[in-house]
Order: structure tokens, then C-alpha cells, then sequence
């Protein structure tokens, strides 16, 4: 638009009813939302500038399409834009994501982020795993010195599927048997000193030697010293792997031996227990997403939108997806 037709446009306004006005400011907002949406993602895309299906780095650009730049691979011969391969690619009204994403930097429910962000529960709930695809693999890969590792407890959920073996729990729920049994999933957590954090989710019921030797043996480095509670399992582990170990028999009243203690790690399992009750008992096939997630405030503290969208786009602290 020439700037006097705009400068028109701009003095006729005061002709517009309250209705119309109101009309218009949502129209602009969701327009404004829309293009910084659409410069994170270029921006992003920028930090890597490679094709998706080959890793190709002479690229031309090729055109725009829906506001997001195409280019064309030389090495490839196919094209692409900044979301071809993310779990956002397709994904639809853009000018709502950043009013999601701040949703989720607040950890809203699926139901408080629909809200927030004016979209249907079901979309809600499928862009909350989207979004967190990318971010539950941000990992770092090694653990390193003084290693504490200890495992929690959460009940199975088998929330939002239908056709149960059993009636459905209500809001978490109690579990019908005493003790640790496969009605509990086990989250195993593991934390340096440096505050690098791994968890595992490993299944059913308790900690196994082969289910603990899955999960740490190839992210232990070799100068890893592991901290543990009294759990015989962790012995027979570092026994059979040849790490340095160190038990603190928290049973027995001792919280600390030497310089030794797994408080960071306990510390760790309260804070995600207490954040994960916000959600009214997560769905057990979801949970992954859902430690990704705890992790990345773990990592970041204050959590953006647009760090999130950045996350979501594999440009975070480890994951770097080119
Ligand atoms: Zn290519």
C-alpha cells in the first residue's frame, strides 16, 4: 500500500464503530504474531542452513510460500523450507504458536493452553507433543565425575485411552498393592555435579540390574564415580561394569557419606513430582515428553516462548538437528 492511500486509511479510522475496531487490533495482533512467528523460524533455520534430506549446504532460495522462504537443494535437487523435516512441518496457525509456547513456559494444562491460546482441546494436546518431540532428545551424552543415581516411583496411567482392562483411575489415583509392583513405572535419574541430568524412563515395577545397565552404562565416562543408596542393584552394576561406586545408606539414617550424598538427585525427584502433579497424573506413554520438558526448565530456568520454539526446532543446548 502507497504510504498517502495508508495515511487515508490510518485518518478514516475514527469512522469505525467499537465492534470494527476490535475487529481490526485482533486482525493486526494475529498479522504481527504471525511474521515474528515466521522470523524465529527462519532465524533458526539459519543456525544450521542445511537440507533436511541430505544435509546439503548450497542451497538457493526458491520462491516464498505461506510467508516461509523455499530453497532448493543443489546437491539434492528437492526443495524445502525451514519446517520441512521438524515435527512442526504442517503444522497450522502459526500466529496462535507463541500464545501456546507461553502457555507452556507457565506448564498450563492441555485444557489452560487451549484457553490461552484460543485452539480446541485436541489440538492443544497434539501440538503440546510436537512441540516437546525435539525437546525431550535434548540429552546431554556423557555424565561425568561424581555421579549420583537414584530411581522414583510414579503410577501407570493409562489416561486418554479407551477400552481399559480395568476401570480407570481417577486424577492419579492410589495403587491397589503395597510396595514397588508393575502397577509403578520407574524413572531413573541420574545427575553430575555439574547439574547434567539423565533420566530414564525403564518400565514396569523395579530397578533391574539389565534395566540400570541399559540405561547408564553408555553415558557413564570413564572417570564417572557413582553415588547411590543402598539398593543392592547399583552394587552389582558398578561390580560387573568396573565403576568406582559409593553408597549412601539413606535406610539406615545416613544422608551423607564423606563427601558423598545424593541429595542433588532426591532433590531433583521432589521438584518433578511436585511439577508433575500440575498435570493430574500424566499418561505413562507420554512421560518422556514430559521429563524433556521438566528438563528444559531444569536447564533454562525461566523458559520463552520463543526459547521454546527454538527448543522445538533442535536448536537447544545438546541437540543440534541439521
Ligand atoms: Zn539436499
Amino acid at each position: 500500500m502507497k504510504s498517502a492511500e495508508f495515511m487515508q486509511w490510518v485518518t478514516a479510522s475514527p469512522e469505525l464503530d467499537h465492534h470494527q475496531r476490535k475487529l481490526l487490533s485482533e486482525a493486526l495482533h494475529q498479522q504481527c504474531e504471525a511474521v515474528t512467528v515466521l522470523e524465529l523460524i527462519e532465524t533458526s533455520f539459519d543456525t544450521h542452513h542445511a537440507c533436511p534430506h541430505c544435509a546439503g549446504v548450497q542451497l538457493y532460495r526458491h520462491g516464498v510460500v505461506s510467508g516461509l522462504q523455499r530453497y532448493y537443494c543443489k546437491h539434492c535437487h528437492k526443495t524445502f523450507n525451514a519446517l520441512t523435516g521438524t515435527p512442526l512441518a504442517r503444522l497450522r496457525e502459526k500466529p496462535k504458536w507463541l500464545n501456546y509456547l507461553s502457555a507452556m513456559a507457565r506448564s498450563q494444562t492441555v485444557r489452560g493452553s487451549a484457553a490461552g491460546a484460543g485452539v480446541h482441546r485436541n489440538t492443544s494436546f497434539r501440538w503440546r507433543h510436537r512441540f516437546l518431540n525435539w525437546i525431550s532428545q535434548d540429552r546431554p551424552t556423557k555424565l561425568q565425575g561424581i555421579t549420583e543415581a537414584d530411581e522414583t516411583y510414579v503410577l501407570e496411567s493409562n489416561k486418554g485411552q479407551r477400552h481399559l482392562g480395568r476401570k480407570a483411575r481417577k486424577r492419579g489415583g492410589h495403587a491397589s498393592k503395597p510396595g514397588i509392583s508393575d502397577e509403578q513405572i520407574c524413572i531413573l535419574v541420574a545427575r553430575d555435579r555439574s547439574g547434567q541430568t539423565l533420566d530414564f524412563v525403564t518400565g514396569n515395577g523395579p530397578l533391574t540390574k539389565p534395566l540400570l545397565t541399559a540405561s547408564l552404562k553408555s553415558v557413564l565416562d570413564a572417570d564417572a564415580l557413582l553415588v547411590s543408596d543402598a539398593n543392592p542393584t547399583y552394587t552389582a552394576f558398578c561390580h560387573a561394569e568396573g565403576i568406582s561406586h559409593e553408597v549412601v545408606n539413606l535406610s539406615q539414617g545416613q544422608r551423607i557419606n564423606g563427601a558423598f550424598h545424593v541429595q542433588n538427585v532426591n532433590a531433583y525427584h521432589s521438584r518433578l513430582k511436585l511439577w508433575l502433579g500440575r498435570f493430574h497424573g500424566v499418561a505413562t506413554k507420554y512421560l518422556p515428553n514430559y521429563l524433556g520438558w521438566r528438563r528444559a526448565f531444569e536447564q533454562h530456568g525461566q523458559l520463552t516462548p520463543e526459547r521454546l520454539l527454538n527448543a522445538a526446532l533442535g536448536n537447544f543446548q545438546y541437540l543440534t538437528v541439521t
